[in-house]
């Protein structure tokens, strides 16, 4: 060789990378095994839209599928293509339903499209009309007015006696809008509904509740449920603390570590003016990977409403970003870190077990499943644990 690669250390892209995230399988699959037990007598399914809130469909898709998985949920049918050689012997349902010229990838991957409306139906029914019987399921809108049957509608067809008889629903579904508040009066009335629809649809099982639901109880039970970011470790139910195992973790190396001055400015617009001498360790993520603009120390309209922006956690402390977050680089206030604790090179965890993905999130006004969904092409991934493709 000319060009000297053969002098090059081989090295493991992961312990080279600017940004990493790590995916712990273990973690997910004990946090499905959890909801299943939380889960009762319901059996437990599995919500793995968006690449599975972005930690990767086929690792994710896997480590569940070995956990005992057998109901999944996406919200594209291009997703449930990915999904079914991962889970080759489960049910895939697709939230968004079928589309005409649709067909066929439905077909092929064996999914089951959720249909939502009157249309929906319509065009099911002549579908099923040319190739005879095939597995459908139905959503209700019991209160969120996003998609569904209206509770009339489904009442309606199910006691439609000249339905034809390849339609067969197999899953009747409905989807509470404030889950995550115990208290809510909404629950209350969305259960009622669904309990009215589904003892319509004698035979056919039924399923309420996403993450947050699984905590309401047996009656939001039914015979099974649809956990999607308690699996990933978000939070899932407001009012307590968090028991479900960390998954994600995001870490970004420190690019450089700078010593600046009392009086001088930071970050894009200067809006953050430092009061004391400082250390500054510039970090390599930015909002393109996902760390939102709206973390930003200062600068955004956003802290006159929250306050405090991000901190990220390095040497066993929090530190915090300040000025802008810019499309590349963050920049961390490490003034507070003994001197000699850090250096160039070393890795800020972003998220994970010891800056927690809701904490985070709520300094940018957002959840959880904002910043995963969000977390872009630059990270360098590993899986850690079971499943592990
Ligand atoms: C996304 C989604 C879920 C999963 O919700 P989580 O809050 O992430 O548990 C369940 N059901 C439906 C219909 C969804 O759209």
């Amino acid at each position: 060789m000319t060009d000297g690669r053969d002098d090059l250390p081989d090295t493991d892209p992961f312990e080279a990378a600017p940004l990493r995230l790590t995916v712990n399988l273990e973690a997910l699959a004990e946090n499905w095994r959890d909801l299943a037990r939380r889960s009762g007598r319901a059996r437990t399914g599995a919500v793995v839209k968006a690449d599975a809130y972005g930690l990767g469909i086929e690792d994710c898709g896997l480590t569940l599928y070995e956990a005992g998985a057998r109901d999944f949920f996406v919200a594209a049918a291009s997703e449930g293509e990915t999904l079914r050689a991962y889970a080759p012997e489960a049910r895939i349902f697709v939230l968004s339903g079928i589309w005409l010229g649709q067909e066929a990838t439905f077909f092929d991957s064996d999914l089951v499209p959720v249909l939502a409306s009157e249309e929906q139906l319509a065009f099911w029914m002549s579908v099923l009309s040319e190739r005879g019987p095939y597995p459908c399921a139905l959503q209700v809108d019991t209160g969120f007015n996003r998609l569904g049957l209206s509770v009339d509608e489904a009442l309606a067809l199910a006691g439609d006696v000249s339905r034809p008889t390849s339609f067969e629903p197999v899953l009747i579904l409905s989807h509470l809008h404030s889950g995550d508040a115990p208290d809510a009066d909404g629950n209350r009335q969305q259960l009622a509904l669904f309990r009215q629809v589904s003892a319509a649809y004698d035979g056919t099982e039924a399923s309420l509740s996403a993450s947050a639901g699984i905590f309401l109880g047996p009656d939001y039970h039914f015979d099974l449920t649809r956990p999607g970011i308690a699996l990933y470790g978000g939070q899932a139910a407001l009012g307590m603390d968090n028991p479900m195992r960390p998954v994600a973790t995001a870490e970004a190396r420190i690019v450089q570590i700078r010593e600046a001055r009392a009086g001088e400015t930071v970050s894009y617009g200067g809006t953050h003016r430092l009061a004391r001498d400082s250390r500054l360790a510039i970090a390599a993520v930015g909002y393109a990977d996902g760390y939102l603009r709206n973390l930003s120390g200062s600068g955004v309209p956003l802290r006159s409403a929250v306050p405090a922006g991000a901190f990220g956690f390095l040497a066993g402390q929090r530190v915090p970003v300040i000025g802008r977050i810019t499309m590349d680089l963050t920049i961390f206030d490490v003034t507070d870190l003994p001197p000699n604790a850090i250096h160039a090179g070393d890795y800020i965890e972003l998220f994970g077990p010891n800056m927690a993905l809701d904490t985070v999130a709520a300094a940018a006004g957002t959840i959880g499943y904002e910043l995963l969904t969000s977390l872009g092409l630059r990270y360098e991934r590993r899986c850690l644990g079971e499943g592990e493709i």
